[in-house]
């Protein structure tokens, strides 16, 4: 059997785009949006400051959502399906890529939590199995792989494990009891990404946060006797740095050594999707930045992937704006 070769992707990439509502700040500054959403699929931008003349730019993708439309609606019409793949025992991963401010976390914060209600919803309804949920979650900044479940400041190492593939060496895995305990441990990342943001004198718009869950499931019955029943996979959230610094990094090159370093998972995962949604067969570049390497199992092969671009509609962000739709194009 030749590994990894010949097995093209069947499930392409789910690309979705979301813009947020303009906030007080911009409306007070009177800026405006130059995008419309005119229907499901497609995002008009027509610089209203230009000539009538102009022809609008349409970019369409799987869905756009307009300022109008509720993180219910971008989870329902959008990522559910995906997400709940993993009851199925199917990996998968959902990224919120977008410059700082457009609104990856506001919308992650929604679907992580529709997601866990919508898995209990099911646990419940299949007393057939038996179920473990666990939760995970990490930051990765600067290349530094960050326990967000403990106290204890040490950078976590990747191994590669013969068994188990890829696996983050003692990173806290807590089994779900129940929702409260799913809100505790979230305001636990909350608190603990403030920690990190203090003591580096830094912004999250600089760092990466994955929210891990983990189904293992087996049908009651053959509980300790039949391991071919049991199911286990893996749900990814994935609240990426903001984007302007991939473009950042792009435009200084190698003058600022550390501005690359900080986006190297960023980069990676760039070329990495760019790769995946061409279905291409040969060499994918996983290893060469943390976020990827540990999301390989989660990313092409049998996983599927959806990515919500957000984007802020305002005038002051539209060179950034189009930049996210550039990556949002690559990945369809
Ligand atoms: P990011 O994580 O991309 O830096 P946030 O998710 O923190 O951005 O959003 C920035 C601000 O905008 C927050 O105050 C958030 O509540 C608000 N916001 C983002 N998206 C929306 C939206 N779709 N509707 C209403 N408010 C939003
Ligand atoms: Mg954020």
């Amino acid at each position: 059997k030749m590994e990894g070769v010949g097995t093209g992707r069947e499930e392409k990439i789910l690309v979705l785009v979301r813009l947020r509502p303009l906030n007080e700040k911009e409306i007070s500054r009177d800026d405006v949006s130059d995008w419309e959403c005119i229907n499901d699929t497609t995002v008009l931008f027509r610089n209203t400051l230009q000539e009538r003349s102009m022809f609008p730019t349409a970019y369409s993708f799987d869905r756009v959502f307009s300022g109008d439309a509720t993180t219910r609606q971008v989870y329902d019409e959008g990522a559910k399906g995906i997400a709940l793949s993993v009851v199925s025992g199917i990996n998968s991963s959902i990224f919120a890529y977008g410059q700082t401010s457009s609104g990856k976390t506001y919308t992650m914060t929604g679907i992580t939590e529709y997601t866990v209600a919508d898995i209990y919803a099911y646990m419940q309804k299949h007393e057939e199995r038996a179920f473990v949920l666990k939760f995970a979650a990490i930051e990765i900044y600067n290349e530094a792989i960050r326990d967000l479940l403990s106290t204890e400041n040490i950078p976590l190492r990747v191994l590669d494990d013969p068994e188990k593939g890829t696996i983050i060496e003692r990173l806290t895995e807590e089994t779900l009891r129940d929702w409260s305990h799913l809100k505790q441990l979230l305001s636990i990342c909350e608190a603990q990404r403030k920690v990190g943001e203090t003591s580096l004198n830094e912004t999250s718009s600089r760092s990466h946060q994955i929210l891990r869950l983990t189904i293992e499931s087996s049908a009651n019955e053959f509980i300790g006797k039949d391991k071919s029943t049991k199911l286990t996979a893996s749900v990814n959230f994935v609240d990426l740095a903001g984007s302007e610094r991939a473009a950042q990094a792009l435009s200084v090159g190698q003058r600022l050594k550390e501005g690359c370093h900080i986006n190297r998972s960023l980069l990676t995962l760039s070329t990495v999707i760019r790769k995946l949604s061409k279905g291409k067969h040969g060499h994918v570049n996983y290893r060469d930045s943390k976020l990827t390497r540990i999301l390989q199992p989660c990313l092409g092969g049998n996983a599927r992937t959806a990515i919500i671009c957000t984007l802020s509609p305002a005038r002051e962000h539209v060179e950034q704006s189009k930049n996210t739709l550039l990556f949002a194009s690559c990945a369809k």
